[in-house]
C-alpha cells in the first residue's frame, strides 16, 4: 500500500475512533494560546488545565499584565505545572518582548507570510517550533502540523515518517501525506491515539484500531 493511501486509512480509522473538536470552538487569542501552550510544556494536559485556570483567576491573560506581575506570585499560580520557576520568568521575558517588539499584539499571526510569522513567534524567548505551529493553527487556522510527542512517536510507530526524523522532518512529512485541511484533525487524532492506545511505555498494541496498518504491531 501506497505511504498516502496507508495515511488516508489511517484519519479515516481514527476518526471513527475519537471526536475531533471544532477549530472554531478553540480559537481564541494568540496570547493566551501561546501562554498555555507554554505552560503546558513538559506538563500532563490535567495540570496545565490546572495552572492555566489558576494564572487566569489571578491576571488578566495580556502581554500587559505578565509583563508587570510579581514574579513570585506568578510563581505561585503556576506551581502545579512543572518547571514552574522557569516558566514564570518565560512567561515575563515573552510578554515583555512582545510589548517591545510588536506592540502588546500577536495579530501578525493572522496576516503575515506564514514563513515569517512563524519566525517572528520562533524568535522569542521560549518559544519553540511546536508552540510556534499550535499558536500558528489553532488561533488562525495557518497550515502548519504541530508536532508534539505524541504525534512524533506515533508517526513514526506507524511508518509515517523515518525514526530518526527530527521536528521539522516529522512536521514536513505528515503535510506532505494530509491536506492542509486535515492538519487540526491529524494533529488532535495522533494526540488521542497517542494517549489511548500508542502509550509511551506500554502500547496497547492488541487493542489498538490501526493494529492492522502498524508495523509496529506485536501480539
Ligand atoms: S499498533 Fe501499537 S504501535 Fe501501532 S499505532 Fe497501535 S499502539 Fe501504536
Amino acid at each position: 500500500m501506497q505511504k498516502r493511501e496507508k495515511a488516508g486509512k489511517i484519519l479515516e480509522i481514527l476518526k471513527r475512533e475519537f471526536s475531533v473538536p471544532q477549530l472554531s470552538s478553540i480559537t481564541e487569542d494568540p496570547f493566551k494560546v501561546l501562554v498555555r501552550t507554554i505552560i503546558s510544556q513538559s506538563t500532563a494536559e490535567v495540570n496545565t488545565r490546572r495552572a492555566y485556570q489558576n494564572l487566569s483567576e489571578t491576571f488578566p491573560i495580556t502581554p500587559e499584565a505578565m509583563d508587570k506581575a510579581d514574579l513570585t506570585e506568578l510563581e505561585k499560580t503556576l506551581r502545579v505545572a512543572g518547571l514552574y520557576r522557569n516558566k514564570a520568568k518565560v512567561l515575563k521575558n515573552v510578554a515583555k518582548v512582545i510589548l517591545e517588539k510588536f506592540n502588546g499584539s500577536l495579530d501578525f499571526v493572522y496576516s503575515l507570510p506564514l514563513s515569517e510569522a512563524r519566525k517572528n513567534l520562533m524568535d522569542l524567548p521560549g518559544v519553540g517550533p511546536k508552540t510556534a505551529d499550535i499558536v500558528l493553527l489553532f488561533c488562525a487556522n495557518r497550515p502548519t502540523l504541530p508536532v508534539d510527542t505524541h504525534v512524533n512517536r506515533v508517526s513514526k510507530r506507524l511508518g509515517l515518517v523515518l525514526s530518526e526524523a527530527g521536528y521539522e522532518d516529522v512536521r514536513k512529512g505528515l503535510q506532505e501525506l494530509y491536506s492542509p485541511e486535515e492538519y487540526f484533525s491529524v494533529h488532535m487524532l495522533f494526540i488521542a491515539l497517542g494517549r489511548n492506545y500508542c502509550k509511551a511505555l506500554r502500547p496497547l498494541h492488541a487493542v489498538c484500531p490501526l493494529r492492522g496498518l502498524c508495523p509496529s504491531a506485536e501480539f
